[in-house]
């Protein structure tokens, strides 16, 4: 019998995937609002019209649904065969007609969704590696799903903003950013402040004393962080209340 319900009871795997849910469905009811003419309009994302934006989400859930089977059979099934393949998979599913472009969406997030569901507990534990090389348990392509559905429904352009995405989303994203910056070491003389959310939340390396401080409440800070702009973010060193706010270093 085929299970209709998820075979993890780790309560921390079934709060991460409610929230992977919770943001396949909110990135449905924003496209779901566009009309078909309106995907041809931009994105937030440079060169990227809305439906590069939905091809990506579509072949992203279809990757990471590999992933799932490759912890599910041990067969290695890597996310993309190339870089090249992935990039020209995204210009190629921007081609498809309006009703396939949401067919796209929406089937591969509901292949994903049953492959995470019938994923057995142990499995769970599986290793798999990313398209970025990174050796995972199957556990955090929830994670790695949950990142791009929030992330990407922003970069639609058509109302959603950082202020719509939970705050442990948020802050798991800006803790991986400024984790990445470190381990790169690509935040020296950069601080990071959020400043609606007690004195848990601060980043970077505060060591020189050229030190420059971006602050701002967690939304604007994390859409900053991922490279989506500065609204709501001040910035200040020892001698400049105002200084100018410095782009985030990259982070993918
Ligand atoms: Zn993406």
């Amino acid at each position: 019998m085929v299970a209709r319900h998820d075979q993890t009871t780790d309560p921390v795997l079934l709060d991460g995937l409610l929230q992977a849910r919770r943001g396949t469905a909110f990135f449905a009811r924003k496209l779901n609002e566009l009309a078909d003419a309106d995907l041809d309009g931009a994105s937030l994302l440079p060169g990227w019209t809305r439906r590069h934006v939905v091809s990506h989400v579509g072949y992203n859930a279809r990757a990471i649904a590999r992933l799932v089977e490759w912890a599910a059979t041990g067969v290695e099934t890597p996310m993309y065969p190339s870089v090249e393949a992935r990039n020209h998979e995204i210009a190629f599913g921007a081609t498809l007609s309006p009703t396939a472009l949401r067919n796209l969406f929406d089937h591969s997030a509901i292949h994903l969704n049953v492959e995470w569901r019938d994923l057995p507990a142990d499995a769970w534990h599986h290793k798999v590696t990313t398209a970025q090389g990174r050796v995972v348990p199957a556990e955090e392509t929830v994670w790695m799903r949950t990142r791009e559905v929030w992330v990407h429904a922003v970069d639609l352009d058509n109302g959603a903003s950082f202020a719509d995405v939970p705050v442990l989303v948020l802050e798991r994203l800006l803790k991986d950013i400024t984790g990445t910056w470190a381990s790169r070491r690509t935040d020296q003389g950069l601080v990071v402040e959020v400043t609606d959310h007690g004195n848990d939340m601060a980043f970077g390396d505060s060591s020189a004393p050229s030190a420059v401080t971006v602050a701002g409440p967690l939304a604007a800070i994390t859409r900053w962080a991922t490279g989506r702009g500065t609204s709501g973010i001040t910035a200040h060193n020892s001698h400049d209340s105002g200084a100018s706010v410095p782009k985030a270093p990259a982070w993918i």
